[in-house]
């Protein structure tokens, strides 16, 4: 064999190997197996405005292009034939209430979603109230509870939480991590005086968007919330069930509620409250929440999975921010575009 035949031959063997890659094979199997798929995505915050930057000014926010890379995640997720998607709230950004742009922005978004041929499931986060009331909320596109199989009894007190199967053996939960909260209720309201009262007990800025200084204490803050013990004491009852049903429950929040996944100031009110809910119920396997644009990622002590999903927000227009999760019998698989890392879950 002469040189120049030898390089040819290396050449092909490697292609080869590329091709017959036995791991990539794997994979694709696996795909083809996977029971169901689905999408997820975080803080998109559109607005029809230039650019800019967060609150502390660490971090840049691209408002007009984020509906762009909504785009690419939906294109992504019709190849992938996902069988549905979960909006983890914050879809349209706060600065539209100001410029009188609210209904236009959430128009634009919508639109988008409405080209998915497979159902959208909208999880509200802090930057929904800032636009609308509660009741303008429950009336509007971004209430998917009638996409539920059955309507949660939570609705008729205005908590916007829900339960659905997505595949046998397999249900998703909706939290409200609003429900206990100082924005998104009306003042006169019960709930809004013991969410002030609350929040004021652990934060005395007279700016309450300013967090207290010290660890955990810092996620009292107006533009976090929490779950009423009605929400606590309906996720008991429905993780219960999924017990008994031996189902795998997968739970989407806007507020994380993990101390490791995620930034202090980022986490739910009584996070400990919830925590200890999903920790007495062994069918909960996964915990999904947006909220933190930096994104985290921890496995609780039993074994359940917290993620945290990189904001769309703060994500280059060149890059991405969503995931597509392969669901199987012994574990998801979390693949990752742009800045979101893929993942192995397998259940507890
Ligand atoms: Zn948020």
């Amino acid at each position: 064999m002469t040189n120049s035949e030898l390089a040819v031959f290396k050449l092909h063997a490697r292609n080869l190997e590329k091709i017959y890659d036995p791991f990539l094979l794997r994979k694709m199997e696996d795909r083809a197996r996977a029971l169901f798929t689905f999408g997820i995505i975080a803080d998109i915050q559109y607005a029809d405005i230039d650019d800019g930057s967060n609150y502390r000014r660490t971090r840049r926010r691209f408002y007009r292009n984020s509906v762009e890379l909504l785009r690419n995640a939906m294109r992504d997720w019709e190849e992938r034939r996902v069988s549905c998607v979960l909006q983890l709230g914050d879809v349209i950004d706060g600065h539209n209430k100001s410029r009188d742009a609210s209904e236009q922005a959430l128009e634009t978004v919508v639109k988008e979603l409405e080209k998915c041929s497979v159902d959208v499931h909208h999880v509200w986060g802090n930057h929904e109230f800032y636009n609308f009331r509660r009741e303008t909320l429950l009336a509007s596109p971004l209430n998917s509870a009638a996409k539920a199989e059955a309507g949660s009894d939570l609705l008729a007190d205005d908590i916007y939480a829900y339960e659905f199967s997505p595949a046998p053996s397999f249900r998703f939960v909706l939290l409200d991590a609003y429900d206990m909260s100082v924005i998104g209720r009306d003042e006169s309201s019960e709930r809004h005086k013991q969410s002030l009262k609350l929040l004021q007990q652990h934060n005395s800025n007279p700016d309450l968007n300013q967090p207290p200084v010290y660890g955990l204490e810092q996620r009292f803050v107006k533009f976090n919330g929490g779950f009423s013990p009605e929400q606590l004491q309906w996720l008991d009852e429905v993780l219960t069930l999924a017990d008994q049903k031996q189902e795998k429950v997968t739970v989407f929040s806007h507020l994380p509620v993990h101390p490791d996944s995620t930034d202090p100031i980022c986490l739910a009110w009584n996070y400990e409250e919830l925590l200890s809910v999903l920790r007495s119920h062994k069918s909960v396997v996964c915990f999904m929440a947006g909220h933190d644009h930096d994104g985290g990622y921890c496995t609780d002590t039993t074994g359940v999975h917290h993620i945290t999903l990189e904001g769309v927000i703060e994500t280059r227009p060149d890059s991405n921010a969503f995931g597509t999760v392969y669901v199987y019998e012994d574990r998801m698989l979390l693949k990752g575009s742009g800045r979101t890392a893929d993942r192995v879950l397998k259940y507890p």
